[in-house]
């Protein structure tokens, strides 16, 4: 039998990979993981953890805002984005060192470089020369999409350089569709700075229920927002001010910068994938069986690199599930089934389940409940910021197959959803579920009314 430096090498510490190195480590097993950047990948470097702390402190603004309501005199509050760069750095060095010493503690040894396959047992790592290993599992995660054909197309940043803006922006263009455009844009917009959401398609939020995205484009617009829809950028420009976004429709706008956020890729490239005999999908993601097997027997993939689900609890589960497969003899299968999400942008969006749209596509009869109301806490602010709750039964089986909320703390709100959901709640139990008062979720288990579709405006 062939004798190998390890039994497991890793490709990138990031959520994916990080968990299946600990789990499979924890077997005995001998582990090793290769990182070209930080070790916490992307979410704990430039995705979910400083995302969320942007959305922090970008959220004061509204808070002052509200606060005045209730009588309170903020005078002249103002915020130092170097205080909190400094301190958001601060926090994610932790993390990324929590993330090391877990590693190490597990026994497993890290390897900093980029590293390529060679064939199927052999990596090589940059300035560490080669390693063998039994098995290997690729978590490289994704990376920014940009459309190279697109002139200027590189005076633009990417999420990526949003964490770490020398200075705030006055102004700023984003352009996409998605939730990582609709997050940065709520961020940049609660920090003071004028922003314009710029995307192609006839609504934000592809794949989300049709009212909920309906419902965000008007609350970010009531934000202050500028959304600018059925637009695309035709050309970037530098000028005297900052940069020119030249738009379809011949329109353009000046800003200080333009941030794309249209879409992320698998990251492959350099991986050496075609040395080892690993397939890709037709999307460019490294193609995987429900065990996160590729088709070369000793490797597996897990993480964005799949293009599955891309969510941080979900490279992790996948991880998990992977050494738990391999490393600990007992065959795990992560169910992508009945996946909550949240989209943290102000105001945020929980979402578990079918869109009303996809429901009906694949059940045929549905019910809807929906309720769109003025959260209490808003009742002193004159401000007309409406919460929007929805429901979606399957008629045959009085199953609640969708639910989406987007009001304040809805992605709080959904986790508790979702255990109901996967465990098939239907509505009348849902519904026998005595409400928390007073709360915003508690409309969630008192609409009894089922909705006629007749369209958002109408809805009372
Ligand atoms: P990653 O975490 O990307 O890790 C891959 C690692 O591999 C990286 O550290 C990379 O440097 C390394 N690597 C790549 N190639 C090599 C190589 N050849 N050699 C060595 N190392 C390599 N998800 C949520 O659930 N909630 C959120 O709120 C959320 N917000 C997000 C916000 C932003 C702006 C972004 C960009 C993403 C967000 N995500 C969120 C998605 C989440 O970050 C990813 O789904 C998750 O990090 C995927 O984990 P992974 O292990 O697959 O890859």
């Amino acid at each position: 039998m062939a004798t190998y430096d390890y039994d497991l090498f890793v490709i990138g510490a990031g959520s994916g990979g990080v968990r299946a190195a600990r789990v499979a480590a924890m077997s005995g097993a001998k582990v090793a993981v290769a990182e070209e950047h930080r070790v916490g990948g992307t979410c704990v470097i430039r995705g979910c953890v400083p995302k969320k702390f942007m959305v922090y402190a970008s959220e004061f603004a509204h808070h002052f805002k509200t606060a005045k309501g209730y009588g309170w005199a903020i005078e002249g509050a103002t915020f130092d984005w170097p205080t909190f760069l400094a301190e958001k750095d601060k926090e994610i060095a932790r993390l990324s060192g929590i993330y090391v010493r877990n590693l190490q503690n597990a026994g497993a040894e890290l390897a900093h470089g980029k590293a390529r396959l060679l064939d199927a047992h052999t990596v090589t790592i940059d300035g560490l020369g080669t390693r063998t290993a039994d098995k290997i599992l690729i978590a490289t995660g994704g990376r920014p999409w940009r459309p190279s054909g697109l002139p200027g197309c590189d005076l633009a940043i990417t999420s990526n350089e949003a964490f770490q803006l020398a200075e705030l922006p006055r102004r700023i263009v984003i352009a996409g569709g998605g939730y990582i455009a609709v997050e940065f844009a709520g961020i940049f917009n609660g920090l003071g700075v004028e922003t314009t959401l710029v995307h192609r398609g006839p609504n934000i939020l592809r794949g989300f229920d049709d009212d909920v995205r309906s419902h965000l484009t008007e609350e970010l617009e009531k934000r202050g927002i500028k959304v600018l829809l059925g637009t695309q950028h035709t050309a970037i420009e530098k000028s005297a001010g900052g940069f020119v976004s030249k738009f379809s429709g011949d329109h353009e706008t000046e800003s200080d910068v333009v941030m794309f956020a249209i879409g992320r890729e698998p990251y492959v490239e350099g991986l050496g994938l075609e040395a080892a005999g690993v397939t890709l999908t037709d999307k460019g993601a490294v193609a995987v069986d429900g065990y996160s097997r590729t088709n070369v027997e000793n490797i597996w993939a897990v993480g964005d690199v799949t293009d599955r689900i891309n969510l941080t609890p979900v490279a992790i589960r996948e991880g998990e599930a992977f050494a738990r497969s391999v490393f600990h003899d007992t065959p795990t299968r992560f169910d992508h089934e009945m996946v909550a999400s949240a989209v943290f942008s102000q105001p945020p969006i929980g979402s578990v389940g079918l869109s009303e749209a996809d429901a009906r596509k694949q059940y045929g009869k549905v019910d809807i409940y929906l309720a769109r109301f003025r959260p209490m806490k808003y009742t002193f602010t004159g401000a007309d910021e409406r919460a929007l709750m929805k429901l979606v039964v399957d008629c045959a089986s009085d199953k609640v197959v969708g639910c989406h909320v987007v009001g304040p703390d809805a992605p709080e709100m959904i986790q508790m959803a979702a255990i109901a959901m996967k465990m098939g709640v239907t509505k009348a139990q849902w519904d026998s579920t005595c409400a928390v008062h007073p709360t915003l979720a508690e409309e969630l288990v008192t609409m009894r009314e089922k909705h006629q579709p007749m369209g958002l405006g109408q809805v009372a």
